[in-house]
């Protein structure tokens, strides 16, 4: 063992890992810490307060282990799953997962693994990655002795993502690892190794046997990383993003005409997403990043006088989000709903740039995006990915007017989260009428009027309003 390798066991857990190798001892099982946790100590990135799952492997039995430890724990809550002779003891707020160390292979067709009981390496080789392959031994005699055949360690110090044996042996057991590769090396900023990458590149097509569940949570873990870019050019040049996200893939491309380009909207999509990601950890703002132009594509047209547009994208994307959503395994609850609305609306902000534009356009969008209106600002500002310095300067600028348009506006007419002030009852009674198709378009007169700046935003003004109305309606009669 290379001494410099050799890094101490954090202190918080010693104890408790003494412990363990005393159970073992008494049970004449070896037992190791193994995976997350290893690797993390060796990142210098765990965080002791914020650690809540450790793994262990034994050679024997993990559910005796488990039980003995439990007991000299004085712990209770030990969670038994015979069928993949795991065990879980909860101790303290952490989750202690024990498991014998297993040869196993799944054969092509059949998420059923054949399972043996094996050998530490023949545990550690069944792993996804060689750095998620560490493990320290606790035995008394060996305590803390690092435990690395595929060479974790270096693949640490050298920022290099690898699978510890042929990787399409791996990633033919369980497919989802090539995501985990990817992810990996999206949270860490490392590498993937060519042979790695390259059989991922071969063999993508076999996360089709993934369920989408934990496809969405490899993914998820990718948007929410630092700088989601780096991630998503791995999955767009491993092929992996096509088995799952085609739409984005389309986004890809630049068409030529009469000399004029339109950007490649997949790169544009990334920047935006680097841009929220800056600013926001919001994982639904982010996606809605992901989101907005992907209905360019199919909107995309050439005219020689206005040159490329997608007119409608917005619409349309909106239209498929649920959609997509679905598809991935996302929520469909007000989370998609928020995700919709601001695809919808990432075009109408810039809208008001212009001087001349009207209060009534200012209150209508205030309106429809309601108290996620900073976080559309926030999406259409992050929607700003020209080179031209002085053109990104301009934007900025006119996103300032907007901002300080949309305040003035707010101050004055108090429109968000705006109700009308005259109720369907009010309208029945007026118009003598039972409930019917009059009283949404009534209602829908008095919103316009306030909207638009004919009648302040106030009870008595609208039910004048609503009672000059019905004077007008039986003028016409
Ligand atoms: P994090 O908890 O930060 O996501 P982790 O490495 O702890 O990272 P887990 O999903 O908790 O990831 O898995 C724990 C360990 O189990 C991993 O370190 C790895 O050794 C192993 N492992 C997890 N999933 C797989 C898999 N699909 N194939 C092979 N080994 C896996
Ligand atoms: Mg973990």
């Amino acid at each position: 063992m290379d001494k410099n390798t050799q890094i101490d066991i954090p202190q918080q857990h010693t104890t408790l890992f003494k412990t363990i190798g005393k159970a073992a001892d008494e049970l004449d099982q070896s037992a190791y810490v193994v995976g997350g946790y290893v690797r993390d100590v060796y990142l210098g990135r765990l965080d002791t307060d914020d650690t809540t799952d450790i793994d262990f492997v034994t050679i024997g039995s993990g559910i005796q282990l488990a039980k003995s430890v439990a007991k000299k724990l004085g712990s209770k809550d030990v969670t038994v799953f015979k069928k993949f002779g795991t065990a879980q003891v909860k101790h303290n707020g952490l989750d202690l997962e024990f498991v014998g160390a297993r040869k196993e292979s799944y054969r092509r067709d059949s998420r059923k693994p054949i399972v043996e009981n094996g050998t530490l390496k023949d545990d550690q080789l069944r792993r996804d990655l060689t750095i998620n392959a560490l493990s320290w031994s606790l035995n008394e005699e060996t305590f803390g002795l690092l435990q690395d055949p595929f060479h974790g360690v270096q693949d640490l110090k050298n920022k290099i993502i690898r699978t510890p044996i042929d990787p399409e042996k791996t990633f033919e057991d369980d497919p989802l690892r090539m995501m985990r590769a990817v992810r990996f090396a999206a949270q860490l900023k490392f590498t993937i190794e060519d042979e790695t990458f390259s059989a991922i590149q071969k063999m993508a097509h076999r996360l089709s046997i993934i369920s989408k569940e934990r496809i969405i949570e490899e993914l998820n873990k990718i948007v929410l990383t630092h700088k989601p870019s780096y991630g998503f050019e791995l999955l767009l040049k491993s092929g992996l993003l096509e088995q799952f996200f085609p739409e984005m893939v389309k986004l890809q491309g630049v068409d030529v005409k009469n000399g004029q380009r339109h950007k490649d909207n997949f790169w544009h999509t990334l920047k935006v997403l680097d841009n929220v990601a800056a600013v926001s950890d919001n994982l639904w703002l982010r996606w809605a990043a992901i989101m907005h132009d992907i209905a360019k594509p199919p909107t995309k047209r050439f005219s020689k006088s206005a040159g490329w547009t997608f007119h409608g994208h917005d619409a349309l994307g909106a239209k498929w989000t649920p959609k997509i959503f679905r598809r991935l395994g996302l929520p469909l609850d007000d989370r998609m709903k928020y995700v919709q609305k601001l695809v919808r609306l990432h075009l109408r902000p810039i809208a008001l740039v212009s001087d001349e534009v009207s209060d009534s356009a200012v209150r209508r969008l205030i309106y429809e995006a309601g108290d996620d209106i900073e976080d559309l600002m926030t999406l259409c500002r992050a929607d700003i990915t020209s080179k031209n310095e002085w053109r990104v300067q301009k934007y900025r600028n006119n996103f300032d007017r907007v901002e300080k348009k949309i305040k003035t506006v707010e101050k004055k007419d108090k429109i968000r989260n705006w109700t009308n002030p005259i109720s369907g009852e009010d309208i029945m009674e007026v118009f003598d009428v039972k409930p019917g198709p009059i009283v949404g378009k009534v209602k829908d007169k008095i919103k316009n009027a306030i909207f638009d700046g004919e009648i302040p935003n106030d009870r008595d003004e609208a039910y004048q309003y609503l009672l000059k109305l019905k004077e007008d309606v039986g003028e016409k009669e």
